[in-house]
This record gives structure tokens, C-alpha cells and sequence, in this order.
């Protein structure tokens, strides 16, 4: 499905941590279009849209007048918006995908939302390189949480080539976003008492056979997840070299080798503001190449996660998925080429 001018056209709605970064992402494809965002009220953020050229509407209860007092004047309103898109990607907080989804389906309009939503909120979730032919065509799609994204990645790395008989994973996640001001601890480990937590269930969602369990804490640091796995390896290599080159060479992986000292997730992000993409975020699974064993049938491995980013490829992919715009592989390649990620 491609529109009339060749370009699938793209709104945003809701334009926060999420919708800024799928935006400029959007904005960057070959193929796409980004008609516009929505804001609620006037922000940096909202300036920040008109600075760089978006055509700026008015989502949930926001006022026309409170933005031309801001010297933001609105373009129109969400529903003006979606009749001029093709598809949208919904990057409103938690749960309030599900309220928009009624306009969406009233409307016929394809559509992505988010990993705060619950699974049900679209026909399919979704991750690239764990099940993009399964959700082509299909109109409404759920990209999974960064965690999920972090995991559904790797399952898509040792499924096929090894088999899982068994995973654990602890997560070790961030307190919050670093423009967050609300959220804690501040000083603390919070255990998450939902055993197993729900990750594994949400990974299942993409690999339904996988046998996963998860467990997760909350640290007070607001870079990136860090993920502790342990599985064990139905047809296990016999050295771990061969499992870091399976990584390697997989899109949207970034190994860390022991010669460039990035010793956890502050020198992570330092090399992710060094290279400068997108918002100096850091979109692939993240490894340390002295942090994989291989122990017999058992792998273990750290991997790190950037909250903030990780989905941005994915809401790309999986916008081409729902219009079957490309298969996985090219729309992988097409996504990694416009974001400046290594191949
Ligand atoms: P956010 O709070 O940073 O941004 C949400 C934006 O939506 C804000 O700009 C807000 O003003 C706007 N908004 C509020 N009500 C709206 C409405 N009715 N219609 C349209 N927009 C509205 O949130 P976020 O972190 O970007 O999260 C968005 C989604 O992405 C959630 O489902 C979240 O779970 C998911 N997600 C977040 C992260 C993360 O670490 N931040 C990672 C992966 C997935």
C-alpha cells in the first residue's frame, strides 16, 4: 500500500520521549511522509516540532487559543490530521492508546502503538527481526516494550541458530527517563514482586514457545536497562566466539570489545553522544563481548538497553509491515541506512 505521491503518510500522536525520536525517524525514510504531530499544550517540545518543520495539531483537550498565546498556532486538530494520513503511530502515555484506537478503527485507519499498551490493543505485536512476516498486512500493530524489544532481538539471534530449552532473565531497570522528575527511587533497589514479571509472557507474545522467565528490580539510574541472561543452549557452539559473531552480525546489535573500555552503561551512553544519531541515543542491543560465557549448554551474557530509543527502528518497520511497503530484511536495512545505524 502506497499512497498517490509514492509515500506512505505518517501522523504522530503524541509527541513525548517516544513520539519525537519515531518522528524525526519517520521524517528521515525514503519512503515515507510525516504529515504531522499532535501536542495536548505548548511546550519546548511543541517549539521544538515548529523549529524543525511539523506540522503542529491539537491531541486530547488542548486549546487552539493556549497555543496561539504561545506563539504556536496549530495547523488543525487530531481528527484533520488522520484524514491525511495513511497510517498513524500512536505515542501517547500508557493506556491511552487503547481510547485512541476507537477513533482509530472508526476512521479504517492502520495503525502502531506502543509497548504501555496491553497486547490486546492490536492484532499482532510486533518486533522486526522476531516476526515481521507474521505482521504483514495486518492494520493494527503493538510494538513491544524496550525490555521485550531488548529480548525479542536476542531470541531472534539464538532461537534459530541454537534452540532454547531454558532462559532466565533478571532486569535490572532504570528508575526513569532522565527528563522524568516524578518517578523514583531516588536512593534504593526495588524489587518488582510479580514473579516471574511480566516480560516473559510480552516476549511470548512475538516467540509463544519460548521457554523465558523473567525477573526485574528498579535502580536509581535513568541511562539504560541492563539485562542478565542465562540460557542454555539445546545445540550449544563449542566456543563463545561463534555466539558474539551471531551477534555481530546481526542488524541492531553494537558489541563492545574489552580494548575500548566501556565498562557499563555511563561509557555506553558517552560513545552514543560521541556519535551523534538521533538524539544521541544509542538503538541497538548493546553487549560486551568479556560479558558472554559459554559454560557447556549454558550462555551467559549482559546486555544493555536504551529506554529511550530502542523502539524507534521497530515503529519504522513495523509502519512498513502494516502497509507492506517491503519484506523484513530490506525494510531492516532501508530503516538502519536513513538512522545512520551500523550495519
Ligand atoms: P511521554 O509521556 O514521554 O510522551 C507522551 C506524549 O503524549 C506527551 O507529549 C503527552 O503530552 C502526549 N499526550 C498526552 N495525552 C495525549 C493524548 N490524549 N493524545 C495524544 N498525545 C497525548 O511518554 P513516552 O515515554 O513517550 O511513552 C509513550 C508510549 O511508549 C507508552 O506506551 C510507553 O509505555 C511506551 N514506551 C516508552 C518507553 C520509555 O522508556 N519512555 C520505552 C518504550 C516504550
Amino acid at each position: 500500500m502506497v499512497s498517490a505521491h509514492g509515500k506512505v503518510r505518517v501522523a504522530v500522536n503524541g509527541f513525548g520521549t517516544i513520539g519525537k525520536r519515531v518522528a524525526d525517524a519517520v521524517a528521515k525514510q525514503p519512503d515515507m511522509v510525516l504529515v504531522g504531530v499532535t501536542k495536548t499544550r505548548p511546550s519546548f517540545e511543541a517549539r521544538r516540532a515548529k523549529e524543525k518543520g511539523y506540522p503542529l495539531y491539537l491531541a486530547g483537550n488542548g486549546s487552539r487559543e493556549e497555543f496561539e498565546s504561545a506563539g504556536l498556532p496549530v495547523a488543525g486538530t487530531l481528527a484533520e490530521l488522520l484524514a491525511k494520513s495513511d497510517i498513524v503511530v500512536d505515542a501517547a502515555p500508557d493506556k491511552v492508546g487503547r481510547e485512541n484506537a476507537k477513533l482509530y478503527k472508526d476512521l479504517g485507519l492502520r495503525a502502531i502503538f506502543q509497548g504501555g499498551e496491553k497486547a490486546e490493543v492490536a492484532e499482532a505485536s510486533f518486533n522486526a527481526l522476531g516476526n515481521f512476516d507474521a505482521c504483514r498486512g495486518k492494520r493494527t500493530l503493538r510494538v513491544v516494550s524496550c525490555n521485550t524489544t531488548g529480548i525479542a532481538r536476542a531470541a531472534s539471534v539464538l532461537v534459530p541458530r541454537y534452540g532454547v530449552d531454558h532462559w532466565e532473565v533478571t532486569l535490572v531497570r532504570r528508575a526513569s527517563d532522565p527528563a522524568e522528575t516524578k518517578k523514583g527511587p531516588i536512593n534504593g533497589i526495588l524489587p518488582t514482586f510479580q514473579l516471574p514479571s511480566h516480560h516473559g509472557p510480552d516476549v511470548r507474545t512475538i516467540f509463544p514457545d519460548l521457554p523465558i522467565a523473567t525477573t526485574a528490580l528498579v535502580v536509581p539510574t535513568t541511562l539504560m536497562h541492563v539485562h542478565v541472561n542465562h540460557v542454555r543452549l539445546r545445540r550449544p557452539p563449542t566456543d563463545a566466539k561463534e555466539v558474539l559473531s551471531a551477534f555481530r552480525a546481526t542488524p541492531r546489535f553494537h558489541l563492545f570489545a574489552p580494548w575500548e573500555h566501556a565498562d557499563g552503561t555511563p561509557q555506553v551512553m558517552e560513545y552514543a553522544r560521541d556519535r551523534g544519531i538521533g538524539f544521541n541515543d544509542m538503538m541497538e542491543n548493546v553487549l560486551w563481548e568479556e560479558g558472554l560465557r559459554l559454560e557447556g549448554s549454558d550462555a551467559y551474557f549482559f546486555q544493555a538497553i536504551h529506554q529511550e530509543s530502542i523502539v524507534v527502528p521497530e515503529n519504522i518497520d513495523a509502519i512498513r509491515a502494516a502497509c507492506e511497503l517491503s519484506d523484513g530484511p530490506t525494510s531492516i536495512r532501508t530503516t538502519d541506512r536513513a538512522l545512520g545505524l551500523s550495519a
